[in-house]
C-alpha cells in the first residue's frame, strides 16, 4: 500500500530545500526502521510504500512526523482514464457508505504527457460517481484527489499533519520539563520549529514522589514520539530547595527556586550542546510569571531563554496538550516541587539586583554542582523502552 504526505513549510525554504527534505526523509526512516517500508521524496511529497502489516506503524509515523501538513492513503493505478475512474469510483463508494452525500474531485496532472488536462480528468472521473453522490465544488462532504505522476494516485480524506520544520534543522534546546500541562506543550512547540529537545526535571524526593517522577518520564516519552529521541535528566533538587527555605526571605523562595533551576539548566545546556533553554511559562499565569519576575529568571540564563507559550492562554495550551496526548498524564494529581514551598505572599516585581544579592547569600553553588553530578539520565526513543544512561 502507498501513503502520500504533503510537505509543508519546507517549500518556502528556497535553496536549503534539499537539506530540509533529506532531513525529513531521514526522520521518517527512523520511525519506520525495521518495517521494510520504502520512503521516497518527490516534488514536494513524501511517498511511503509498505506491506499491510506495517500500515499501523506508517499511520502512527504520519500522525507524529513533524514537517508534513497532511497525509492520506492512496489507491495506486495505471495511467489510463479508465483505471483512474475505477479507482475514484471505488473510493467514492466507501465515502458514500460512511454517509457522504456530496463530493468534489481535485485532479492534478504533474505528468504533462498525459493526454487529458486536469479539468477533463475531473469531468470524466466524476461521471460514474454522480450516480451515488452529488457534485458540490464549494462545500463537499468529501474531496477525492487524483494525481497523475509517474504512476497515478487517487486518495481522499486528507488527515492533518503536525506541520512545522523537520526535527533537527534548528539545533538543540534544553526543555525544563515539569509534570504540569505547560512545559510538554512548550517542548512540542519548539520541536515544531525544527529543534531537537533534551529534557531536564528537578526532582525533590521525598517531597515529590516517585510517581511524580514517573509522570515526567511518561511526558518525555510522549515528546519522543515527535522528537524521535530525547534524554531526560532527573536532577535531585531537595538539598537546594531546603537551602532556599532555610536562607532566602520567604517571599523570594519561588523566585530563588527559579534562579537555581536556571543555574542548573545553564550547566546542563553547555554539557549537552543546547543552544537555548525552553520553559512553559506564560505571562501573568502565576506570581513567578509576571514580566518583572520573568526578567529576573532570564537574568540568570546564560543562553537565550525561549518561552513559546508566553502569549498563549490556558485554553489554547490545553487544546495542544490534548493533541499531543499529554493532557491525561499532566493532570494526574502528583505534587509539584514549586507548590511545596510556595510563599503566602510571593514577590511580584523582583529585580535582578535584589535576586543576585539573595542568591549570593544562599551559598548554594556547591550544592548545585552536586545535584548536577548526581543527575540520572534516561534515554527515550520513538520505538523503544526508556533506557538508563550514564553521562
Ligand atoms: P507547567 O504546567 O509546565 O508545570 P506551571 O504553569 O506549573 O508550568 P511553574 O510551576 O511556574 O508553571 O513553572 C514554570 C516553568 O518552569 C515550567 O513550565 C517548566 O518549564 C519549569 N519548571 C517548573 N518546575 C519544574 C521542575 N520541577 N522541573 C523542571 N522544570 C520545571
Ligand atoms: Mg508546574
Amino acid at each position: 500500500m502507498t501513503y502520500l504526505a504533503k510537505i509543508g513549510e519546507l517549500t518556502l525554504k528556497g535553496s536549503n530545500i534539499q537539506e530540509f527534505e533529506n532531513l525529513l526523509k531521514h526522520n521518517a526512516a527512523k520511525y519506520l526502521e525495521g518495517t521494510g517500508a520504502k520512503i521516497a521524496l518527490r516534488a514536494g511529497r513524501l511517498y511511503i510504500d509498505c506491506e499491510e502489516a506495517a500500515a499501523e506503524k506508517v499511520e502512527f509515523t504520519l500522525n507524529h512526523l513533524i514537517g508534513i501538513t497532511g497525509w492520506a492513503k492512496a489507491e495506486v493505478c495505471e495511467k489510463t482514464i479508465e483505471d483512474i475512474s475505477r479507482a475514484v469510483f471505488e473510493i467514492a463508494k466507501k465515502e458514500a457508505e460512511r454517509g457522504c452525500k456530496t463530493f468534489k474531485i481535485d485532479a492534478r496532472r504533474a505528468d504533462k504527457s498525459f493526454p487529458m488536462n486536469s479539468y477533463e480528468i475531473c469531468c470524466e472521473a466524476a461521471g460514474d460517481v454522480e450516480a451515488i453522490m452529488k457534485v458540490d465544488v464549494h462545500h463537499p462532504d468529501t474531496i477525492i484527489y487524483v494525481e497523475v505522476r509517474e504512476r497515478c494516485f487517487v486518495y481522499t480524506d486528507s488527515n492533518t499533519g503536525c506541520r512545522g520544520l523537520p526535527v533537527g534543522c534548528s539545533g538543540k534546546g534544553l526543555l525544563l520539563l515539569s509534570g504540569g500541562l505547560d512545559s510538554p506543550v512548550a517542548g512540542y512547540r519548539m520541536l515544531r520549529r525544527g529543534m531537537k529537545i533534551e529534557c531536564c526535571y528537578f526532582h525533590s524526593y521525598p517531597y515529590t514522589s516517585e510517581e511524580a517522577k514517573q509522570k515526567v518520564v511518561t511526558l518525555a516519552q510522549k515528546l519522543a514520539y515527535y522528537g524521535i529521541t530525547t534524554y531526560l535528566n532527573v536532577i535531585p533538587f531537595t538539598d537546594v530547595q531546603m537551602k532556599i527555605k532555610e536562607k532566602a526571605p520567604e517571599a523570594w523562595s519561588t523566585l530563588m527556586l527559579r534562579v537555581c533551576m536556571m543555574k542548573l539548566a545553564n550547566r546542563l545546556a553547555h554539557r549537552c550542546n543546547a543552544k537555548c533553554i525552553i520553559t512553559g511559562e506564560s505571562v501573568g499565569q502565576v506570581a513567578s510569571q509576571t514580566i518583572e519576575n520573568m526578567t529576573v529568571t532570564e537574568h540568570f540564563a546564560e543562553l537565550p531563554l525561549l518561552r513559546p507559550l508566553c502569549g498563549m492562554d490556558k485554553e489554547e495550551i490545553i487544546k495542544d496538550s490534548y493533541f499531543i496526548d499529554t493532557y491525561e498524564t499532566s493532570i494526574l494529581p502528583y505534587e509539584d516541587c514549586c507548590v511545596l514551598f510556595s510563599p503566602r505572599h510571593p514577590v511580584l516585581r523582583g529585580t535582578a539586583e535584589q535576586a543576585e544579592e539573595i542568591y549570593n547569600s544562599l551559598e548554594v553553588d556547591e550544592l548545585i554542582e552536586k545535584s548536577y553530578k548526581e543527575r540520572e539520565i534516561i534515554k527515550l526513543t520513538v520505538n523503544g523502552e526508556p533506557v538508563k544512561k550514564t553521562d
